[in-house]
């Protein structure tokens, strides 16, 4: 089955609110096994709307409409998809009752314009609005499915969850899981899926690169249920296999929230230094209710004035190796260590920009330090603005912890 959203409105195309029920929608529609193969954005105009309609109904088994419902003159997609369909429209006379009673409740007469909310196409389905006033409805014509929402975010998202199932009426019982990898790249994981050829035509396997996570997306297919558990099932074994202590997480969980669990499972402190997270990654900490267990104190090392007297890395090394160096970065983790006694110990040094000073923007140096002998440096390489360089940071060092705390790292001796 595809599908095609459109989603109308001038305040959209003009850039004055961002289109969410887009993403919402398509991220249903993905659970429910619907393939979504196009999005688009119309203005509130009933030709443009006629006219996509017509290309889409070509291409689609499925057209899902969200906005143009209001009471004003502007919104016309109703109208629109009967002009389409060739349908007329009508009032319904039980929403109209309801719809007078709350106004006069209220001491007020209905204004004329909100009829418009109650009316429904000849020989469609009703989707009774709970969460609002302007009604939805489906209608199949020529074995296509045309699907009316109101544009409001709450409304549309209560009405999507409330109907959409019903509305795509899949013989197929449809599983969708999810698994959270940290530690390798997209590209890494969508190759080793691809090698292990576990998918076939009930199951299918996508990767999504997320900040600091890949997310593995499993979605079984089938009119038999128990065999796409079945079928479902043995994938998600072959890919823990495959995958191991890359995995950390079933459930789309934050990584700062599985992390603060893991450290508390194993009775771990840790502590930063940070230069160029400025305080983001203890804060990232410090947001999960029960850090307290785990984080004691940290330090926003930003100059290297501080560098030198809060964690006493030497002026030798940032003179010779600068402050965005592997050498600085350890000696500040070190520093860190011999501090808060700590049982892992997280330094961070980079270049934000937007102005490079000693090293290339993007250039970051992380060292993770459990003792002397045991630590683990890492050397990044981001691109884009300040921001995203930072967020990058704080997602990169967070997934690497995790991953090394999976590994049982802090137990063993030696580097
Ligand atoms: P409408 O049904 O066109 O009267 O839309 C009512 C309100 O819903 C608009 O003013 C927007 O604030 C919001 N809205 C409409 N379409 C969307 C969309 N695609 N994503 C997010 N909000 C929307
Ligand atoms: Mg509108």
């Amino acid at each position: 089955m595809k599908a095609t959203i459109i989603t109308i409105g001038k305040e959209l195309l003009i850039g004055s609110i961002l289109n969410t029920n887009s993403k919402y929608l398509s991220s249903k529609l993905t659970d429910l096994g619907v393939e979504v193969s196009k999005q688009v954005t119309v203005d509130d105009n009933m030709a443009d709307i006629v006219n996509e309609l017509d290309i889409d109904s070509k291409s689609s088994d499925l057209i899902l409409l969200s906005g143009g419902l209001g009471p004003t003159n502007d919104d016309i997609t109703r109208e629109s998809l009967a002009k389409f369909l060739g349908k007329d429209i009508y009032i319904d006379e039980e929403e109209k009752l309801i719809m007078e009673t709350r106004f006069s409740r209220n001491g007020e007469s209905m204004p004329k314009n909100n009829i418009k909310q109650v009316c429904l196409i000849e020989g469609s389905t009703k989707l009774k609005n709970n969460w609002g006033v302007a009604l939805g409805e489906y209608i199949v014509k020529d074995k296509v499915t045309y699907v009316v929402f109101p544009g409001p975010p709450n409304e549309f998202e209560n009405m999507v969850d409330n109907y959409l199932s019903e509305i795509i009426k899949s013989d197929d019982n449809i599983i969708v899981k999810s698994l959270d990898v940290i530690g390798l790249g997209e590209s890494r994981v969508e190759e080793k899926i691809r090698k292990l050829n576990i998918e076939n035509g009930n199951v299918s396997i996508n990767t999504f690169a997320h900040q600091g996570y890949t997310e593995i997306k499993i979605i079984g297919k089938s009119n038999d249920f128990t065999f796409v558990s079945k079928s479902i099932e043995v994938v998600e074994e072959t890919l823990y296999r495959e995958f191991r202590d890359h995995i950390y997480s079933d459930k789309n969980l934050e990584i700062a929230s599985v992390l603060v669990e893991k450290l508390i499972e194993n009775n771990l402190t840790i502590a930063f230094a940070e230069s160029i997270t400025g305080g983001k990654l203890a804060s990232s900490i410090t947001d999960v209710p029960g850090s307290s267990n785990v984080i004691g104190s940290s330090y926003v090392t930003y100059s290297n004035e501080s560098k030198k007297m809060n964690l006493n890395v030497n002026r030798e090394t940032l003179e010779k190796y600068g402050a965005v160096s592997d050498k600085t970065a350890y000696e500040m983790a070190k520093g860190l260590k011999e501090k808060t006694n700590a049982d892992i110990c997280v330094s961070t040094t980079g270049e934000a920009g937007p102005n490079p000073s000693e090293k290339e923007v993007g250039t970051v140096f992380s060292c993770i330090y459990f003792n002397d002998k045991k630590y683990f440096m890492k050397h990044y390489d981001f691109n884009g603005g300040r921001n995203k360089i930072r967020n990058r940071t704080v997602n990169s060092v967070l997934s690497q912890i995790l991953f090394l705390i999976n590994r049982k790292e802090y137990q063993n001796e030696g580097k």
